[in-house]
């Protein structure tokens, strides 16, 4: 299969890219982030509650481990980088079965936890600015919301 791609030239066109996926989400979507640091992933996660039409400023949630934002749909936003072992368990679950949207950066840090179908956005630094974003999904409503944020 042909990965879907986008290319962002600066931060504001990955945020108005999540920002217009925001809009297509429905609760209990998953979006994993990978990227090495610096790579947007929060940036990204700006822009899809923007899309949730959440007010308060999303950042870095650095020794928050999970952090919750009210918006259109609750998001549940995710930083997994400090946890300690993969198996960790902090109530993720509730989370990915929960009435919001979850997004996780640095997802593959907890593999084992991750639901089976989910949407993975892998973002790739390039020249002068630029960021590559791949966008992986696994599961019927990912290839569908795919091909709809891609027209
Ligand atoms: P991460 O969460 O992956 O560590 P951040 O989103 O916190 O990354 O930081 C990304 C940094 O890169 C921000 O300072 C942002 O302004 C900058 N940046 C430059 N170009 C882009 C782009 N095209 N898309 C996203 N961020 C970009
Ligand atoms: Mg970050």
């Amino acid at each position: 299969m042909k990965p879907f791609e986008f290319i962002s030239s600066k931060p504001e066109e990955t945020i108005e890219f999540s920002k217009s996926l925001a809009k297509l989400l429905k609760a209990g979507d998953v979006i994993a982030l990978e990227g090495d640091l610096g790579a947007g992933k929060t940036t990204f996660t700006k822009g899809l509650a923007l899309g949730l039409e959440i007010k308060k400023n999303v950042n870095s949630p650095t020794f928050t481990i999970i952090k919750e934002y009210q918006g259109r749909l609750p998001l549940y936003h995710m930083d997994v980088y400090r946890v300690e072992d993969s198996f960790e368990d902090l109530g993720f679950d509730e989370y990915f079965d929960g009435n919001g949207v979850t997004v996780v950066e640095w997802a593959h840090l907890i593999a084992e936890q991750l639901p089976e179908e989910l949407l993975t956005i892998y973002l790739y630094l390039g020249e002068n600015g630029s960021r590559r974003l791949v966008l992986e999904p696994k599961g019927q409503r990912y290839e569908e919301l795919c091909k709809e944020i891609l027209l």
